[in-house]
């Protein structure tokens, strides 16, 4: 039966594949810091089906199959019950303002109906099999695609799944399918408080949730909850001030580093948008998540407690533990660690905090390399680049020489295991 919190007395499902991957790293490097990434092993992470090839497995990785298989043996070797995270992650235009992590499908190419029925449809036929129906399966869904919608509709690939309603059907088919099956859950994304969090972006996000339940088979009802933060670096908490707090006469939010956003953290941001929600019509049970596999912001640069200046820029840039230059950088954030652990009930309105993004896997390269999943090079992920409207036209923060998004990058994932607060 159908429970409130999925992640509620449930063990989180341990990728075999990924924990592998940072086993191999962790015996490597040896000595203190091999000790503390091998720690990093013993964690839930989500697993990406970033493609149609995915669900079956590509390139050595288990297919979703194989993952439920092992999770319904790591339920049986443990006594407990299992909560498996998959992310849902092949609409048709994908990450329309950006160029990272384009995947294989287009609309110009039939590309909803691919995603309907050699994608979602598959998908279903597995999960709904009744050997997982012991599982708990939670599903993030589509990040960044409907938040794209809001702000970004100056990009031609994300007007095109604003004007054939892709996105949104997509969004809403799946939706639809997958709360259907009595034990899976269905979270959506909504990209993170530096994205949505002032009013002008946050009213038209909860109606277009709205317009989204509309669609969708179960209406309000299919919703379990809403995610923020996927692969983002956002804080949970800013521990040493508050968006209100005055300084010199003037609130934090009003710093440079935050441009009047309402939010300066993804604690406050998802509690306040998941009250919204609810006043729309969404039930009271929808539980908010925040992935922090990577926003600890521990290391030596960061701030031990709030500054005494009174100038309110010089304050915030010296108490804020984000370290980036603007909050519209997002890839391979220079200077990030390893977030909060992954745990149910964390704080009020919230299911869980989850890793969703396997920290160590990159989110995109800067120069092309050839592949055959759709992704490009991405000017983001180049620390010379001057950015753009979207980064305030700032340098990129990215860490160099990154590989294709998903891809294994060592540089990274021993900075974010350096870097990890609480510390690992
Ligand atoms: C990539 C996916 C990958 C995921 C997790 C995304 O940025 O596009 O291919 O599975 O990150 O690393």
């Amino acid at each position: 039966a159908r429970v409130d919190n999925p992640y509620a007395g449930a063990n989180g499902y341990i990728n075999p594949d990924y924990a592998a991957q940072v086993n191999a790293a962790a015996a490597a490097k040896g000595g203190t810091l091999g000790a503390a990434m091998a720690k990093v092993a013993q964690q839930p992470t989500a697993v990406w089906l970033d493609r149609i090839a995915a669900i079956n497995g590509a390139n050595g990785a288990k297919g979703l199959a194989a993952h439920l298989d092992a999770a319904l043996a790591q339920q049986t070797s443990s006594g407990k019950q299992v909560v498996a995270t998959i992310v849902i992650y092949d609409l048709p235009n994908r990450d329309c303002s950006a160029l990272a992590s384009n995947g294989e499908l287009l609309i110009a190419n039939n590309g909803l109906a691919r995603y309907k029925t050699e994608y979602i449809d598959p998908i279903v036929a597995i999960m709904s099999q009744s050997k997982y129906a012991s599982l708990r399966i939670s599903t993030i869904l589509e990040p960044d695609s409907l938040p794209n919608l809001i702000t970004n509709l100056s990009f031609a690939k994300c007007a095109e799944a604003n004007s054939t309603g892709a996105y949104v059907d997509g969004v809403a088919y799946a939706a639809g399918k997958l709360h259907a099956i009595p034990n899976v859950y269905t979270y959506v994304d909504v990209a993170h408080s530096g994205w949505l969090g002032w009013d002008s972006n946050l009213t038209p996000f909860v109606n277009l949730m709205a317009t989204l339940a509309s669609r969708t088979t179960g209406g309000y009802s299919a919703y379990d909850g809403f995610v923020s933060n996927t692969a983002n670096t956002t804080p949970t908490i800013e521990p040493y001030m508050t968006a209100t707090q005055s300084i010199g006469g003037n609130p934090v939010r009003s710093a440079n580093f935050y441009q009047w956003n309402q939010y300066i953290d993804e604690q406050s941001f998802v509690q306040a948008l998941r009250t919204a929600l609810i006043a729309k019509g969404f039930p009271s049970t929808i539980g908010m998540m925040i992935d922090t596999s990577r926003n600890g912001w521990g290391g030596s640069a960061r701030p031990a407690g709030a500054s005494t200046s009174t100038d309110l820029n010089t304050f915030v840039n010296a108490t804020k533990i984000d370290r980036r230059i603007h909050r519209g950088n997002w890839c391979n954030q220079n200077g990030a660690g390893i977030g909060f652990r992954p745990q149910a009930n964390p704080a009020a309105g919230l299911d869980a905090y989850v890793w969703i993004k396997p920290p160590g896997e990159s989110d995109g390269a800067s120069a092309f390399i050839p592949n055959d999943e759709g992704k490009g090079a991405d000017p983001m992920c180049d620390p010379t680049y001057t950015g753009n409207s979207l980064n305030g036209n700032n340098l990129t923060n990215a860490l160099p020489n990154a590989p294709l998004a998903g891809k294994w990058f060592p540089a990274q994932f021993e900075q974010l295991v350096t870097n990890a607060y609480p510390a690992l």
